[in-house]
């Protein structure tokens, strides 16, 4: 197989150096995961004159990517010194990252566009330096996240190269079957919400979407995806694709890596720092309640170096005939729809992931367009015909009226919000209404882990809607820091936030699974002054879910470990409209928009009866095929 390999490298190569004029230097071509890398002495060329390589790109139909021949590369600190004496005066750089995988030198600055703009100029400091110049935008604030990539990236990086060629040998390899069979999987997330995992496989590859846990399950036969029932061997595998960053997508990532896993991870980059912050943050929930986590930082650091991103509507081969594209889905920074181009564009799947088709003051919605769609995998959260959500405009009077209410009172409000996607958006809103003066001005307290995934958000502006990434990239603003907000960075600051004053306090976790909003929780439920205000969708199982069904009492776990049950006397409030969900009608406006027309539709992520419905209102209304398989059933498409 890897003789063949070579075999195709070289036809590659051939292509290519026959397109490339002398002055190009090509000394090597590579496999660089899914792209060709073209290793020149002379950089400059290949950087300003893009127009070769795009003509190769439609030659050889692959991504291809320009690297320094490493001959040229000046010692670390020397190229170091090179790059901060070109940085003008009033541009500050957060941090210069040597890759020695790639060769190349990430500059983070807050305002990119002031640095380009005051003649940094990064062709020439590549031929200077001999590392490809980069300049990446910097988070607002300090991202402890991102800073574990960077560190994740530095160590082993011999390990790393060598994965990344060997990833290239596989995706690159030979078809040898000449079978058409396309078959879809349910490993998880089937007539449930919860351990999402789809395993596609064609004649050649097998790939899976999505790898996520459930959190509220009790055991681990209902807790993880079912690669056991797949008969799945891990080294089978040619490539895991994550849609987004929650733990319900991707939260079993550790445990493949943990069990042997070598192949590749896709996904966008906001979604990798987003990931990487909710995994850090399940070890740490586990072992402040005693608890062995099941996996580890190894673990989570090895799916780091796995991870390969790709920006929206890039066409990437992962494997011999598979092609992938991400697409914006709309639910959170860096969600994506999957879409799987197999042999040769004759069957597409488009799978969903989480999405919200509809404008939020966060994202923009759900990309519907698509080249050829032949199967719909789509998610039913709130498939039933009654799941009919108020508008964004209703949403926001009601929460506005609700907190005022407690607010007036004295009270205090908790919101349980998940860190990433519904914190962000709320605390949009809150910012606005406080300025409008429509809601009460009170001190808003921000656990430190929003403020974590906060700045994420500010790092990646391109992703959010066109009025954020404004505020962002020409304000140089963070929507995120209004003097309305107070983050609490340490336990021992909440005692501030539980005060006598009324105030709004948003924690994590969203459903009340563990997290600082436990401490809350214990303050704020027992006294009916209070209000817990759910704005996102409780998961049957959690302590969320019970108490907004209504429960007296719950039990919460004491400083030492100890067990111990509170009353529930608050007011207990949820305020619709806010999901980053499509409703109902979001969903099925979704299918009727999708372009093209899809002859037939697979239903997963909603429990039993949503599901269901959503299937037989599809198959009903757009007269397709549409169906709703249980976890553990296989649909043969092709
Ligand atoms: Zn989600």
């Amino acid at each position: 197989m890897i003789r063949k390999a070579e075999e195709r490298v070289s036809e590659i190569t051939k292509t290519i150096l026959e397109g490339m004029p002398r002055e190009a230097m090509v000394e090597r071509v590579k496999y660089e995961g899914p792209r060709i890398a073209i290793h020149t002495k002379n950089p400059a060329y290949l950087l300003s004159n893009n127009f070769i390589i795009a003509d190769i790109v439609n030659m050889v139909k692959k991504r291809i990517v320009v690297r320094v021949d490493k001959s040229l590369r000046k010692p670390v600190e020397e190229a170091r010194k090179l790059i901060l004496n070109s940085i003008p005066e009033g541009v500050e750089a957060s941090l210069i990252f040597f890759d020695k995988v790639l060769g190349e030198a990430i500059v983070e600055v807050k305002d990119p566009r002031a640095l380009l703009s005051k003649g940094f100029d990064p062709i020439k400091l590549t031929a200077e330096t001999g590392w490809k110049v980069v300049v990446k935008r910097a988070p607002q604030t300090r991202s402890s996240s991102m800073q574990l990539i960077y560190r994740a990236l530095s160590e082993n990086f011999e390990a790393r190269r060598k994965s990344l060629e060997e990833i290239g040998e596989r995706i690159f390899r030979e078809r040898l079957l000449e079978g058409e069979e396309i078959t879809v999987l349910s490993l998880g997330g089937f007539k449930q919400v919860g351990r999402s995992a789809i395993l596609v496989t064609t004649a050649e590859s097998k790939i899976l979407l999505d790898c996520g846990i459930h959190p509220g399950a009790r055991n681990p036969i209902d807790m993880y995806p079912r690669l056991d029932w797949a008969n799945l061997s891990l080294d089978e595998l040619d490539a895991v694709i994550i849609s987004h960053a929650h733990l319900d997508h991707s939260g079993f990532l550790p445990f493949l890596f943990k069990y042997g896993y070598k192949g590749p991870v896709y996904c966008t980059e906001p979604t990798l720092s987003l990931t990487v912050l909710l995994l850090t943050d399940m070890i740490r929930i586990a072992q402040a309640e005693g608890r062995e986590p099941p996996f580890d930082m190894r673990d989570v650091m090895e799916f780091v170096r796995h991870c390969i991103t790709l920006p929206y509507s890039m066409v990437t081969d992962i494997s011999p005939d598979v092609k992938l594209v991400l697409n914006n889905a709309g639910h959170i920074l860096g969600s994506a729809s999957i879409h799987l181009h197999i042999g040769e564009g004759k069957y597409n799947i488009i799978y969903t992931g989480d999405f919200k088709f509809g404008r939020t003051l966060l994202l923009k919605s759900a990309n519907t367009n698509y080249i050829r769609a032949e199967t719909l995998i789509i998610e039913s959260t709130y498939g039933s015909r009654s799941d009919v959500m108020p508008s964004r405009e209703e949403a926001e009077r009601r929460l506005v009226e609700t907190l005022n209410q407690t607010l007036n009172e004295g009270g205090k409000v908790l919101i349980p919000v998940p860190a990433v996607g519904r914190a962000q958006e709320i605390m949009l809103v809150l910012d606005k209404y406080m300025r409008s003066g429509e809601l009460v001005e009170v001190p808003v307290f921000i656990e430190g882990m929003l403020s974590e995934a906060n700045a994420i958000h500010t790092a990646y502006p391109e992703y959010l809607s066109n009025e954020l990434r404004r505020r962002i990239v020409e304000g140089g603003e963070n929507p995120f820091a209004s003097e309305y907000f107070t983050t609490i960075d340490h336990p021992s600051k909440r005692d501030e936030a539980l005060g006598e004053e009324p105030a709004i306090i948003m924690a994590t976790s969203g459903m009340l699974e563990g997290g600082p909003v436990m401490e809350y929780l214990k303050h704020i439920a027992p006294d009916e002054k209070n209000k817990i205000v759910f704005v996102s969708y409780q998961v049957s199982g959690t302590l969320g879910r019970r108490i907004l069904d209504g429960a007296s009492q719950a039990s919460v776990m004491d400083e030492g470990g100890k067990i111990r049950i509170i009353d529930i006397k608050s007011k207990v409030e949820r305020v619709e409209g806010f999901s980053g969900h499509s409703d109902y009608n979001q969903l099925i406006s979704f299918v009727a928009r999708l372009r093209p027309k899809v002859r037939r539709v697979i239903v997963n992520h909603g429990e039993r009866k949503k599901a269901e419905e959503l299937a037989s209102s599809i198959s009903r209304l757009f007269r397709i095929p549409a169906l709703a398989p249980n976890v553990c059933e296989a649909v043969r498409l092709y």
